[in-house]
């Protein structure tokens, strides 16, 4: 039984599929005018683990992910610039062009973080889906629950009951996670705009026709038109970070609720985000990382992911450079253990399997189903069924330790030959030189590793 945290009711639910056992996922994706931060790779790592969780219990998963492609303007709110248009008059390119671009790098991401994302039809991008975005403002309208100032047309917020239900926050108050909001034409400050009209004074690179006249669609419109298409409303789970919830899902659930007078999803779970020595990160604050700059300081993105499953999802994940290490090292190890065990193939007993089950459906508990891995390699069962139940563990974890069991590393005898002085080395008490040799051996990509019966042991660290 898999439980979740669902957001909307801020309890821990057992989780249900509407449809037996299919799974309607949905999960909100990049907004295409940068690179994706490693604060925004915590979130899709996150989801990528429940929807492996989801498959590694039996679930059938249908993903979607949207690219946003056009909409998402500077303020998150509905005032600024377009973020793809205003990269692209920045870069002197293309606005399509700077879409493409910024997709390409975040599939690299992705992949090199062994994130299943979704492809074809069920990663659907806005700018593809503008006769769905304008149905749902026509039926919206229909419903009079819009209204036109001089830049767009509104959702009135007044009119939607259950609005705030996602947040807790009330009508009238001003939504936090805004960080401009320059419009004084809006009945009140949580409305939000549906269609914006292209400004008079300036000819946008994407815009269309509409029965409101040229323009685009307001950023919420996208996902809930997109979700209500390809997985039907309503459906499963809709996932995204924490600072969503107050403004972009709170706007998805009013307008697809109001328009559709049934639920959008049924459970809502978000990440919380990742922090930086402590506090924010940001462009401002010169520390939003990206995955190149780790790999540029010799880190593995896999040993990113690691670090990323050492902290529970809902909980602040304070990124150090000290603590990436200890990911790595840790990983390291982990992989060197796997290397050791026999390729196998055939159905593992399921005891170790089920333990690790247990954790990852409490909420996906993985630092406890990691202590499971731990555990059942130390433990005295036999090498075959560790591997058969390491690999089954590996298609939850995604750390690709499938693929190295059985595939020892011979360490050079150059690097034997330098180990075997550290030992003596750290026999005779010489410290000083015993960690100079541990330092030649890790700057010819080799880690050693004392044991505690005094032996020790080579993992490469590439
Ligand atoms: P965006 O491209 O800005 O829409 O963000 C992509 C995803 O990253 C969203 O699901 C955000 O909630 C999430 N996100 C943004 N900043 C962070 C952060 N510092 N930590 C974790 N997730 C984040
Ligand atoms: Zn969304």
């Amino acid at each position: 039984m898999l439980k979740l945290w669902n957001t909307l009711h801020r309890t821990l639910e057992e989780f249900k599929p509407i449809k037996g056992k299919n799974v309607g996922l949905y999960t909100c994706g990049p907004t295409v005018y940068n690179p994706a931060t490693i604060g925004n790779l915590r979130t899709y790592v996150f989801e990528d683990i429940l929807k492996r969780t989801l498959i590694s219990l039996g679930y059938k998963v249908q993903h979607v992910m949207n690219i946003t492609d056009v909409g998402h303007l500077v303020g998150d709110g509905d005032a600024g610039e377009d973020k793809v248009e205003k990269e692209a008059a920045k870069q002197g390119k293309d606005a399509w062009e700077i879409a493409k671009m910024y997709e390409r790098l975040f599939d690299k991401d992705l992949v090199r973080l062994n994130v299943d994302a979704p492809t074809g039809k069920d990663r659907p991008h806005a700018t593809a889906f503008i006769k769905q975005q304008i149905t749902l403002v026509e039926t919206l309208e229909d419903k009079g629950l819009t209204y036109r100032i001089s830049d767009g047309i509104y959702f009135d917020t007044t009119k939607f009951a259950g609005y705030g239900k996602l947040s807790g926050q009330r009508i009238g108050d001003k939504q936090s996670g805004v960080r401009i909001e320059l419009n004084r034409e809006k009945k009140h400050p949580t409305d939000f705009a549906l269609w914006k009209f292209s400004p008079g004074d300036s000819i946008r690179q994407m815009e269309w026709n509409s029965p409101w006249g040229r323009g685009f669609p307001g950023w919420h419109v996208e996902c809930s038109a997109m979700a209500q298409e390809l997985l039907g409303q309503p459906f499963d789970i809709h996932c995204g970070g924490v600072d969503h919830i107050a403004v972009h899902h709170e706007n998805e659930i009013a307008q697809s609720e109001a328009a559709y007078d049934k639920p959008l999803a049924n459970y809502w779970v978000h990440g919380e985000f990742l922090l930086v020595d402590g506090g924010r990160m940001g462009k401002s604050e010169g520390n939003a990382y990206l995955l190149d700059d780790l790999i540029a300081k010799g880190f593995d993105p896999l040993a990113y992911r690691f670090y990323c499953l050492g902290t529970h999802y809902r909980s602040k994940l304070n990124f150090t450079w000290e603590g990436l290490e200890g990911a790595q090292n840790a990983l390291r190890k982990l992989q060197n253990d796997a290397r050791k065990l026999p390729s196998a193939k055939g159905k593992s007993k399921g005891e170790w399997m089920e333990k690790f089950t247990n954790a990852i459906s409490e909420d996906l508990n993985l630092s406890e189903a990691l202590a499971v891995v731990w555990e059942m390699l130390k433990s005295k069962t036999e090498d075959k069924e560790k591997s058969l139940s390491l690999i089954e563990m590996d298609k939850v974890l995604g750390l690709s330790l499938a693929e190295i069991i059985g595939k020892t590393i011979q360490s050079p005898k150059g690097i034997i030959a330098l180990a075997e002085e550290r030992q003596l080395a750290r026999k005779n008490k010489e410290w000083k030189k015993s960690d100079e040799l541990r330092d030649a051996i890790k700057a010819k990509g080799w880690l050693v590793e004392d044991n505690k019966d005094g032996s020790y042991d080579l993992q490469s660290s590439n």
